[in-house]
């Protein structure tokens, strides 16, 4: 909203000025600064993209015979697994062959 310097009569917006219906007052109207404004509202969710953490280890795979009677696979899926209420760890293995897992 706008009201004219010279008679203090409200002013309509026209094309880029304010114009004063009562005394035919001109004020430029401030594109740029409305436009300004627009634009950093509109950009102001810049969020770097999520990075995807690559370094988490896949599980390794190491050289030990399935204990599975049907499977003759010497190579398992290794992995340190925490025991619950301890910090004492154990080994897990899963058959690459036929999934059976087992403990060392
Ligand atoms: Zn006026
Ligand atoms: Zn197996």
């Amino acid at each position: 909203m706008q009201f004219c310097d010279d008679c203090g009569s409200m002013m309509h917006a026209d094309e880029d000025a304010w114009r004063c219906s009562s005394c035919g007052n001109e004020e430029p109207r401030d594109m740029e600064a409305e436009e300004e404004m627009t634009t950093q509202n509109a950009q102001r969710d810049d969020g770097k993209p999520a990075v995807v953490d690559a370094t988490r280890d896949s599980d390794e795979i190491v050289e030990e015979p399935c204990p599975a009677d049907d499977c003759d696979s010497d190579q398992a899926e290794y992995e340190m697994m925490p025991k619950p209420g301890g910090s004492y760890e154990v080994r897990l293995f899963t058959c690459v062959e036929c999934g059976h897992k087992w403990r060392d």
